[in-house]
């Protein structure tokens, strides 16, 4: 980190931030130009507010030239992570995974059908949400603790590892059985539920947020990570841009972006992000070409009656379809 001092800065000021950062454990490099002063702090900046160290009067600006991710970035942890999401499937490092079911779980019948049809078709782990954070309070809120039982029957029967979305932390007994945790897009700074995340040691899928960067993205992993659990998997979901046609924008260069800053894997949700069933196809192809280490896609078995996300989920025949050809992109994607 640097601190850029205005021209002529007091001397006791100045001597009280540099004794302050040298308390803060911080070596304090200051070097004298002909009009500019600047100080170069050695050591972990994490901890230190850049927007504190700014607000003071002799200081006219701060630069990170470091990341304030630590245990999420690549620079100190060269080789790909690779989670362990249960029943033997891997993600990341090189092991791909498709994650594919309902927006919800509606029923046994449903889910259970669902589960059979994705599995057979390809994919590596079963979605499905019971707890849903629903723009409207009228829409459909989920099924709850029973929505997260029928998921288990569905674990039960097909062995496929589960993934579902908690939204606060009183939720978290009820997932003991749930090998993956999902965060959704609107908790990604819920900041206590990623701290208590921190506790499992269970994997965490975190989905960006409708208007985050990769950098606060990496942040919210450090929250869970720096609670002392590793197993964590990003999650690009499409974000918030002024086009009105899809539901979000899909951005695609969170797979390179993310790949260089971290050595988490990245999944790429194209169905939140289009919003629309025909758009899932060219997206999952084009993210599975650039390399990302998992896909999540909403299937449903009469989508047109679907209690949530109806328009964009694929049927178990369409997903079929694209589960073969994502197979058949894989051995050319892009590696890093
Ligand atoms: C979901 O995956 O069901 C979901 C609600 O996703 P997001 O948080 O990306 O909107
Ligand atoms: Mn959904």
């Amino acid at each position: 980190m640097v601190v850029i001092l205005r021209e002529n800065p007091n001397e006791s000021q100045l001597q009280s931030l540099v004794s302050w950062l040298e308390a803060e454990g911080l070596e304090v490099r200051k070097t004298e130009g002909q009009y500019q002063t600047i100080l170069g702090l050695v050591g972990d900046t994490a901890k230190i507010d850049a927007d504190l160290i700014r607000s003071m009067d002799i200081v006219e600006d701060v630069r990170r030239i470091s990341e304030p991710y630590k245990s999420a970035n690549r620079k100190f942890h060269p080789a790909d992570s690779v989670i362990d999401c249960g029943n033997g499937a891997l993600l990341g490092g090189g092991h791909f995974q498709i994650i594919a079911g309902p927006c919800s779980v509606e029923g046994e019948e449903q889910i259970i059908t669902v589960a059979r049809a994705v599995k057979a078709a390809g994919a590596g782990i079963l979605r499905g949400g019971a707890f849903k954070p629903r723009t409207s309070p009228y829409a459909f809120q989920g099924l709850r603790g029973e929505g997260i039982r029928l998921l288990l029957l569905a674990k039960a029967d097909t062995g496929l590892p589960i993934i579902s979305e908690i939204m606060e932390v009183t939720q978290l007994p009820l997932f003991d059985e749930v090998d993956i945790i999902q965060v959704g897009a609107r908790n990604m700074q819920n900041f206590e539920l990623l701290k208590e995340l921190g506790h499992t040691k269970k994997p965490i899928l975190l989905k960006r947020g409708l208007s985050s960067t990769f950098q606060e993205l990496l942040m919210s992993a450090e929250y869970v990570m720096s609670g002392g659990d590793n197993n964590v998997i990003l999650c690009e979901r499409g974000i918030r841009t002024f086009e009105q046609y899809t539901r979000n924008t899909l951005d695609l260069s969170a797979v390179p972006a993310l790949k260089t800053l971290s050595h988490l894997p990245i999944v790429i949700d194209p169905s939140h992000a289009a919003g629309i069933a025909k758009m899932v196809p060219p997206l999952s192809l084009a993210a599975a070409a650039a390399g990302a280490d998992g896909l999540m896609i909403e299937v449903h078995n009469d989508p047109a009656h679907a209690l949530s996300d109806g328009p964009q989920s694929l049927t178990p025949e369409q997903f079929s379809e694209l589960s073969a050809a994502i197979a058949r992109i894989r051995p050319y994607a892009y590696q890093y």
